[in-house]
């Protein structure tokens, strides 16, 4: 590997370890740009200023569903593009000849719940003990900043990549990866226009606690609207609570759950999970008055598959479910809707025995001296993306975090020098290095 011999193990550790107050420095910043889905844009505007510090000038890649409607990867929207955008900065080589890569990670950070229930506020940023607290710290913040800190160590050492290098940082991962799906979709056409070529893999540093992903669930989001009969309190039997509709609904749901949990129903990859399939009830609205029967009940559903079932098939199987709770009811004036808002996102196997994904591999041991880890994840990740629609090599790769999408969210910084080391020798690799350009 002539091109990795220009810089050694130990000048990249060094200069990682140098950039360890850019990383806590950035994080913190990072999480300070609050950046809801639907409500990214701090965010974006956050890592436009770190890439142009780091001499890459962004493009703006604008959410525009009207135009993703009809890819088979396109989720309902949860809410307005509202001029939102994806952010893409590309580092191109002077003399080149190396490979690609791409790093993907999203902006978006889910609620924080009662804020007052953390330990520090949310969006703070504080650095106690080795790890970052804050709400995107570890989903996953940490990784984006992980990959600018690798680019940035090498050039420390004089070098850059010798091949293109992309960071991307998109909205909407956490309910409907429309996001990247607008990404794809406009590399894919500067592709075929010629403007860039395609990547040769794309690496997204998702908190998987330095483990790469080789397949992930499938998930979809799911309403349930249902309409009972209200009454006064002290005519309750006159009427029927949706409520308590709701309360069976869900009941049956759980049933379903245990049924695809079970081993003979399991996936391959998910043998050994403890409990793969996790049908969350995450809201539940009804009723507006303690002395009335409840006239409405809402229900929010995060539901999943494994990777060898269809959405579409998954979806059809949790009405009927539904359908059939509703009919044990035995009651007629009880009225059943679906709605489909956010994830439509089915599972996906990566292959981490291509070329692209064992030099990575062969990063994480050098760095940590042991092989890394195959995870299946239980969550999805817009890694589907890449893989369904470009057919590129893909995973997931990030540092070790903690309570994602819980209270006192943190990243450990010990982990994120690990990744950023193994990315940083992932790119001298992959991409090979070449002098910066006087
Ligand atoms: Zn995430």
């Amino acid at each position: 590997m002539p091109a990795f011999a220009a810089v050694s193990a130990t000048q990249i550790a060094a200069a990682v370890q140098a950039t360890v107050p850019y990383m806590t420095d950035t994080l913190a910043r990072f999480v300070a740009a609050q950046s809801l889905s639907g409500e990214e844009m701090p965010a974006a505007r956050f890592v436009e200023d770190v890439l142009g510090e780091l001499g890459l000038a962004s493009e703006r890649i604008v959410l525009r569903t009207d135009l993703l409607r009809d890819e088979p990867l396109f989720s309902p929207p949860c809410c307005a593009d509202g001029g939102r955008y994806n952010v893409l900065a590309v580092h191109r080589p002077m003399r080149g000849g190396g490979r690609s890569v791409l790093f993907n990670g999203h902006l978006d950070v889910v609620p924080t719940g009662p804020a007052e229930l953390w330990s520090s506020p949310p969006f703070r940023g504080e650095l106690r003990d080795g790890w970052l607290f804050g709400r995107g710290a570890g989903d996953m913040k940490a990784g984006l900043v992980c990959a600018f800190a690798a680019y940035r160590a090498l050039r420390l050492l004089g070098v850059q990549p010798a091949g293109v290098v992309g960071f991307n940082g998109v909205l909407e991962e956490e309910n409907t990866g429309n996001g990247t799906l607008a990404t794809v979709s406009a590399l894919r056409q500067a592709v075929n226009a010629a403007r860039l070529t395609a990547f040769d893999a794309v690496v997204i540093p998702e908190p998987t606690g330095e483990a790469l992903v080789d397949a992930q669930l499938g998930v979809f989001w799911m309403y349930v609207d249902i309409i009972g009969k209200p009454a006064h309190a002290a005519y309750m039997s006159t009427g029927v609570s949706a409520l308590e509709a709701g309360l069976r609904i869900i009941d049956a749901l759980k049933a379903l759950e245990r049924e695809w949990n079970l081993p003979e129903n399991r996936h391959p990859r998910y043998r050994d999970h403890d409990h793969p399939i996790n049908f969350n009830v995450g809201q539940l609205h009804a009723g507006d008055w303690n002395s009335s029967v409840p006239s409405a009940c809402t229900l929010g559903l995060r539901l999943a598959c494994y990777p060898d079932m269809s959405i579409n098939d998954a979806k059809q199987r949790v009405e009927a479910c539904v359908r059939a709770a509703r009919a044990a009811l035995k009651r007629d004036d009880i009225r059943v809707e679906f709605r489909y808002e956010g994830f439509h996102a089915p599972g996906c196997e990566y292959d981490l025995d291509v070329p692209a994904m064992q030099r990575l591999a062969d990063a994480h041991v050098r760095v940590t001296g042991a092989p890394a880890h195959r995870a299946a994840l239980t969550a999805t990740t817009d890694a589907r993306h890449f893989r369904k629609m470009l057919d590129v090599p893909v995973t997931c790769y990030g540092p070790i975090a903690r309570n994602i999408h819980g209270f006192d969210e943190c990243v450990s910084v010990d982990s994120m020098v690990n990744v950023a080391t193994v990315f940083a020798h992932f790119i001298a690799d992959w991409c090979g290095v070449e002098p910066i350009p006087a």
